[in-house]
């Protein structure tokens, strides 16, 4: 089948590449060159613009930073019009429910198919294709996808209708934001304490402290392989993506009177290490604003 893909960055470029070695044509695009390179080594093979890429695709997914470029890219007039007819469109960037739920309006009005199908995981779900994809919209649009989807993931949940995907989202990462700062603190706390850190890593895994940011995070060097300590804070999930998201459940929280206390603490501290230059850097790097590293 040809997938038409736009926005190949951390997570995906190695989604993209997941469906070239199951045998898919992949022809995508991204404003960035260094993207595009990485992705054309890993044999999606890259065209000029998304009109381009979307023109007699099967499928199309989109992989943005935010929900402006999402809306953006898939209300542009020629884009839809490039579309063969009733073409399934979905998209797995993390963005507002509202643009979801309006997008899940705008693009069958414009004779095509939506779906809002997030991603957890990270990175490294993202290059072995062990995601977790929540998915909004009709069960028979879900079916459609399954091929693509099961190439990337280790599950695919239907979390409901239009936007569903995507509150599924929210509330999840609003709960890896919370964790991602537990975790920082107990890595700290351990070492000041002279725990050993991979000793702690091993024991809290298998303990009630256990959580995926411990697992997969654990924010001190040489401890666990997929943690972006390990290389300087560099790839992985970017601290303005995560103050996204916290942003997104602090709106969801108020469209619904909801209290975020905790949740509107770990922003205001990813806030503060964006200040100091850390936006574009994983989130894991809260640990060094957390251990006054970054004070003076
Ligand atoms: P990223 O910044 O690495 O990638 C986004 C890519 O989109 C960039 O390469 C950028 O050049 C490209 N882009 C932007 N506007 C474009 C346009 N108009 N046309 C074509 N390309 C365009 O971000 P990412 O980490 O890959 O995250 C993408 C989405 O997935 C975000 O919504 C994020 O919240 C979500 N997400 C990220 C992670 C993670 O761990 N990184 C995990 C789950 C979900």
């Amino acid at each position: 089948m040809t997938v038409a893909w736009i926005g190949l960055g951390n997570m995906g470029g190695p989604m993209a590449a997941n469906l070239v070695a199951a045998g898919h044509e992949v022809r995508g695009f991204d404003l960035s060159e260094h993207a595009t390179e990485l992705a054309r080594a890993a044999g999606v093979t890259i065209v000029g613009s998304a009109v381009q890429a979307v023109a007699g695709a099967d499928v199309v997914f989109t992989m943005l930073p935010a929900g402006s470029h999402v809306r953006a890219l898939l209300t542009d007039e020629a884009l839809l019009a490039a579309l063969p007819a009733n073409t399934l469109v979905i998209d797995s960037s993390t963005i507002e429910i509202d643009t979801a739920r309006e997008l899940h309006q705008l693009i069958p009005a414009a004779g095509h198919r939506f779906l809002d199908a997030p991603v957890s995981g990270g990175t490294f779900g993202a290059a072995s294709g062990t995601l977790t994809f929540m998915v909004g919209g009709s069960a028979a649009d879900l079916e459609e996808a399954k091929p693509y989807t099961d190439v990337m993931a280790g599950r695919v949940f239907h979390t409901g209708g239009p936007g569903n995907g995507q509150a599924a989202k929210i509330a999840n990462n609003m709960m890896l934001g919370i964790n991602l700062a537990a975790t920082c603190e107990a890595a700290i706390l351990a070492e000041r304490l002279g725990l050993d850190a991979k000793t702690f890593y091993n024991l809290a895994m298998v303990s009630s402290g256990d959580s995926w940011a411990l697992r997969t995070w654990y924010p001190v060097p040489g401890v666990v392989e997929t943690a972006a300590v390990n290389r300087d804070f560099e790839g992985g999930f970017a601290t303005n993506l995560m103050l996204k998201d916290l942003g997104l459940a602090l709106q969801a929280g108020e469209s619904t009177g909801t209290n975020l206390d905790f949740a509107a603490a770990v922003v205001e501290r990813l806030t503060a290490l964006a200040a100091r230059g850390y936006g574009a850097k994983d989130c894991t790097s809260l640990v060094r604003l957390l251990d006054g590293s970054l004070d003076g």
